[in-house]
Order: structure tokens, then sequence, then C-alpha cells
């Protein structure tokens, strides 16, 4: 790049008032925000967004899955656009940085390009997604943008269909029109994301940008061990069979598998369900929530195999049986090469000490790299809290992230 755009930066006081105008929506007293996805605060927020896009020139619009855009037109008119974003929906009383960092630095970015009159040969598309938290269903949005979405996620949305639809409905959108958001692969040039990192591992190794290899896979279960109710009081403990040692054997199990044999990969137990459920029983039956994640899926095929190798060891040293059952999996994204190098240059020019990560939550970004190159960064998280009013990531941080963002982008539209 040129001198005066390698000179370039963010204007950080601008973007701060803009940051903290933003977190004042559904503000919580704890220091955090509640705007679960189509909540009326969540509303808001998206209403700040079209005023914000108004206010700096630039062509905003809603498409059917209520993803908001501001987009800069650059280059040819039915030229290809390079999307910057994130969320503006929160978990219930989560924190203020979790997806609306992405969206304030995506407006900055747009805003100081056409400030500066910089010329690019490829539009630049500020967005919001819809419901990325899943307060719905995950990625409502994104999976809508990228023509992913499938009638069963919205079958399936947490908390019913019908208050779905009701809230749908209250912002103006339809579960037909959420299908009507799909765009080409060639009408996009690509897709970045800036975000908190939602964990410690930047901090912890004194990094200011994470850039995200790639977005873990995920895989879940329900695992059933079986045994016989008993009397608590007059079966001797040798002559149970009892549901509960199996289940618990395997949970102790999976920790130590993990830590041994897959590093940096995790498995969690989220919950036992026991049958019948009470003290003075030998529970027949416990259901055991499990789910797993790594970055490539012959690691998540591994962990399957030794996973339910441990159900069978586990059962059978309580004399058990037991029965698996699959329920969901999300396989790993993989973040585009150019962007990447793209994000470690910008960091390189711009002094800043820089690590290639993967990214254990899930994000837009999973979604939009199926249709087209996509790329994340991180910024640090103090203490790594997320979803959380205790959600922190100091100022010059987001700054960083923010100038990595424009540079980024400079670099992928000259
Ligand atoms: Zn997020």
């Amino acid at each position: 790049m040129n001198g005066a755009l390698s000179a370039l930066r963010i204007n950080s006081e601008r973007f701060r008032t803009n940051f903290e105008m933003l977190a004042a929506i559904g503000a919580t007293p704890e220091g955090g925000v509640h705007r679960p996805a189509l909540s009326d605060a969540h509303l808001d927020a998206r209403r700040w967004f079209l005023e914000q896009a108004e206010q700096i020139g630039l062509d905003a619009s809603v498409d059917g899955a209520g993803n908001h855009s501001a987009v800069l037109h650059c280059g040819r008119a039915d030229g290809p656009t390079l999307l910057l974003g994130s969320h503006l929906d929160s978990v219930p009383y989560g924190g203020r940085f979790d997806g609306a960092l992405g969206v304030v630095a995506a407006l900055e970015v747009l805003h100081i390009v056409k400030e500066q009159g910089i010329s690019l040969n490829t539009h630049l598309e500020a967005i919001d997604f819809t419901d990325e938290e899943g307060h719905f269903a995950n990625f409502v949005g994104s999976l809508g943008l990228a023509g992913k979405l499938k009638p069963e996620h919205l079958q399936h949305s947490r908390g019913g269909r019908d208050r779905f639809q009701q809230a749908l409905r209250h912002a103006g959108l339809s579960e037909s029109s959420l299908f009507s958001a799909r765009r080409g692969p060639a009408t996009l040039a690509g897709y970045l994301e800036l975000h908190i990192e939602q964990g410690g591992r930047l901090i912890e190794s004194g990094m200011q940008i994470g850039i995200v290899t790639g977005i873990v896979g995920i895989r879940s279960f329900k695992i059933r061990f079986l045994g016989r109710a008993d009397h608590a009081g007059t079966t001797p403990m040798g002559k149970r069979l009892d549901a509960a040692q199996g289940a618990s054997a395997f949970t102790l199990a999976t920790r130590e598998l993990v830590m041994k044999e897959f590093p940096g990969c995790v498995a969690t137990v989220g919950n036992l369900e026991f049958e019948p459920g009470v003290f003075n029983v030998v529970p027949h039956t416990v259901t055991v929530a499990l789910e797993f994640r790594a970055d490539d899926d012959d690691k998540l095929d591994e962990m399957e195999a030794a996973l339910q190798q441990r159900v069978s060891v586990a059962a059978q040293r309580f004399g058990l049986e037991s029965e698996i059952e699959f329920l969901d999996s999300t396989a790993p994204a993989h973040m585009d090469k150019q962007i990447k190098e793209a994000f470690a240059n910008a960091s390189k020019a711009l002094g800043l000490r820089h690590t290639f990560l993967p990214s254990g939550a899930g994000h837009d970004a999973q979604c939009m790299a199926e249709i087209c190159p996509a790329g994340m960064i991180f910024v640090p998280s103090v203490g790594g809290f997320s979803h959380s009013p205790k959600e922190f990531t100091e100022w010059e941080d987001c700054v960083n992230g923010a100038n990595v963002l424009l540079h980024a982008a400079l670099m992928l539209t000259q």
C-alpha cells in the first residue's frame, strides 16, 4: 500500500462514542446489555445502525432474514462486495462487546474510507446478522444469506415455533422471508469479522491480535446408561446395576481422554438426568448430554470413536447396557488463506503482536465460509469473560482490532 494509505487509522474517538451509544441500548445495571434477538432492545439497536448508516451517507437496507446492511459503493456497479460485520443481538444479560464491537468497527471502517475518498475496486458492506446467539435458532441471518437455512432450523426453534413466528412478525419478517436473503457466491468478495476472543489465550501469551485459523466443529450425543432400579437400603453394593456409576465413570473418562489424547480439543458432559431420580432408589437409567469440539473432521471422527469406546468400557465395568443417540453436528470451518495473510500483514504493518489460533466458539464467519472467502480476528478479553456483564476489552485493543480490519479490507480491495 502507498504511504498515505498505510498511515491511515480509524477515528478512535468517534469509534468509542458510537460504541458507547450502542452499549446504552438495552444496558443493564451490571454494565452489560440485554438484547436477545428480535427483542425491543435489539430492534432499537438495529434502528441505531440504520441511523448511523444514513448519517455516514451509506446505502442502508434490510434483507428478508432481517440482516441490516450499510453499503459504500466502490468500483464497478455489478462488481462483488466485501462484507465486514458481526451481530447486534446478545445473549440474555450478556456483555457489551460480543458482536457489537465488530459491527461498530465495520461502520467506522466504511466511514473512514468514505471520508478520505479512497477509491477501491470492490463495494464495502457493513452487516449486522440476525440471531447469531441462537435465541430462536443459531445463525438465522448468516445461514439465510448463505442459502444454508433449512426448514428444520425453524421447526425446532428454541422456545417453540409460535414464539419465533410472533417475534418475526414483530420485526416485520416471516418464516418464508428468511429464505429470500440468499445471495450468490459470485456477488461476494469475502467476509471479515472482528470479535472479542471470549477466552484468555491472547492475554496469557501477551498477543494483541488473534488471527482465526478455523472455527471448531461440534458434535453432540445423548448417551444412556441402563441398569436396574433397586431398593437403596436392601440391595448390597456388589449386587447393583447402578446406572449412576457408569455415567460417572464415563464423565471422568472424557476429561482424561481429551487431555491425554486430544490436546487443544474439548469435551463436555453438560447434563446428567437420573431416573427415577430420587434418594432411595438405585437409578436404572442415566442420560448423559455429551458435546465435543475439534478444528478438523478427522479429529472429530477419532474423538467420536474414542468416546464411544469409553462408553462401552464404563458400562461393562458396572454390568450396564448403553445406548448412544446422535443429536447434532456442525462441520469445522476453515478461514481463507489470503484473508489470514492480509490480517497478518496488516498486524505487522501496524506493529501489533499477532498469533494464529482456532475459535472454540461458533460465529457467523463459519456460515459465510461456506459460500465465500471468510476470515476473523480476535482482540483480547480481559479475564476471558464473555456472555456475561463482566466481558471487557481494553479500548486500545478495540482500536487495534478496528485498524487491522481497516488495513486488511484495504489490502483486499486495492
Ligand atoms: Zn458473538
